[in-house]
């Protein structure tokens, strides 16, 4: 089942013309939209099917520095900025808080891992610092396995998904933001080599610039465009507990489970070490750019070969604007938790922390989530394409940058001063 979102009161009406068209109603196009609307420029947000009904109410909600890439702090260190005053932006609780969050090392070379990365963000200030043994111990009591350490951020948090980018959504609206739902843009219209607007399943939309924030769609709507996006799917498994007493406040990712208090009292829990991949024609097509990144993680990967092949097969892949696309054919994508893994999560969990014995599962859902080959998202220009720019390709943390990243959209597409350096997010980096 799908987590239940806020509602938002979007537009029945579509525009015949606005300065930027948004693609996809998710945590960064509606940031983006959030952004350029206080600027004070006109913009449509174009959502296929219900605004944040995929990936972004989907996800754990960490809003992390801690291990990630060197090259995506810089915007997770904009994001907390912007985390920190979004219930002032917005005039809504998101469920903010920066609680931290600890990794838990359970071998020696997981420490080291831990102190390689250290390391590497030594320039950026971020407050990340090693813990012993004890120290977990006294940070996070009562778990029956002793840890070799910890990497612990203090100024990481969460917020709640299904509050967040419906709040972004709402705050956009009111400050003159255009939020079209069931509306799929199936391609874009050109003029003098350049974008001149949108071509949605309900006429076309002249505007200047569109910004592709599609998730995993993004990949089909530029393949039909003959942009090669490298982006595959994997499916992670989540669960929330009714409201419980628990260990702590602070995220907490173990190495084969993690935890998370929720605004509404309960634990949101995943199996980290364990994510479905439904094989699909593209592994074909684009797996060998993914061999690197395998080599260290395809123990966390659970292939399977079925009916997600054949209904993907099934999808067109290239379609000309009268037709009906494969973004109107699915509305949301909507996978099951995978039922071993929901009850792997919770094994892992119980044998580490015992205080989860008593956990009562009251919701499963799963979701699907856009891979790119080094992890990193794609931002920026497409070569010959004047007046498209991309922010699609969040690999799985997307969430917690999603405020900045789509700030970042927005300047790249108006011409605006870049929130961060955007060059490591280049599509070109894939050849
Ligand atoms: C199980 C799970 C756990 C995760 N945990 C975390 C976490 O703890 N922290 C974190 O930072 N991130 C996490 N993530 C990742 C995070 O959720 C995503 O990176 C982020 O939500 C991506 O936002 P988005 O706006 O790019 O994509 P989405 O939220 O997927 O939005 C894209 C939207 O575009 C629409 N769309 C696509 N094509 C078209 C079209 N042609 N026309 C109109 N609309 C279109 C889609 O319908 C969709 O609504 C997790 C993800 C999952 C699934």
């Amino acid at each position: 089942m799908a987590p239940i979102v806020t509602p938002v009161q979007t537009h029945a009406d579509v525009p015949q013309k606005t300065t930027v068209a948004i693609i996809g109603g998710g945590i960064v196009g509606l940031s983006a939209a959030l952004t350029l609307a206080e600027r004070g420029v006109p913009v449509v947000v174009f959502e296929k099917g219900r605004v944040v009904a995929e990936q972004s109410s989907r996800n754990l909600g960490w809003i992390r520095k801690t291990n990630r890439s060197p090259q995506d702090a810089p915007l997770a260190i904009e994001a907390d900025k912007l985390w920190a005053e979004m219930a002032q932006r917005t005039g809504s609780n998101v469920g903010y808080q920066q609680n931290g969050i600890l990794f838990l090392a359970d071998t020696e070379e997981l420490v080291a891992a831990n102190r390689k990365w250290l390391e590497a963000v030594k320039d950026l200030n971020i407050d990340s610092r090693l813990l012993s043994s004890d120290e977990v111990a006294r940070l996070v009591p009562g778990s029956s396995r002793s840890w070799q350490g910890g990497l612990y951020t203090a100024s990481d948090g969460y917020a709640e998904p299904t509050l967040a980018a419906s709040a972004i959504a709402r705050a956009a609206i009111e400050k003159g933001a255009i939020v079209v739902e069931n509306c799929a843009v199936r391609t874009l219209a050109t003029s003098g080599g350049k974008v001149s607007g949108v071509v949605t399943e309900r006429g076309e939309i002249a505007c200047e610039h569109v910004i592709l924030a599609g998730g995993l769609w993004s990949r089909k709507f530029l393949g039909n465009l003959n942009i090669s996006l490298p982006s595959l799917p994997i499916i992670g498994s989540v669960l929330r507990t009714a409201p419980m007493e628990g260990p702590t406040d602070i995220a907490v990712a173990g190495p084969d489970f993690s935890f998370r208090k929720r605004k509404d009292g309960g634990y949101t829990i995943t199996q980290r070490a364990a994510m479905s991949a439904p094989l699909m024609p593209d592994h074909a097509r684009i797996g060998l750019k993914y061999v690197p990144t395998l080599r260290a993680n395809w123990r966390n990967l659970r292939p399977s070969l079925g009916r997600d092949f054949f209904s993907d097969y099934a999808l067109t892949r290239k379609w000309k604007d009268g037709r009906i696309s494969p973004f109107e054919r699915t509305r949301t994508m909507d996978p099951m938790a995978n039922p071993a893994l929901i009850q792997e999560a919770m094994d892992n969990l119980i044998a580490a922390w015992p205080a989860f014995k008593t956990a009562e599962i009251a919701e499963t859902w799963g979701g699907a989530i856009d891979v790119t080959p080094d992890s990193l998202p794609v931002m920026g220009s497409v070569p010959n394409w004047e007046g498209l720019t991309l922010a699609t390709g969040y690999s799985g943390h997307g969430f917690g940058t999603g405020p900045a990243a789509g700030q970042l959209a927005a300047d790249l597409a108006t011409g605006a001063v870049p929130l961060v350096d955007p060059a490591p997010y280049d599509i070109r980096r894939f050849g």
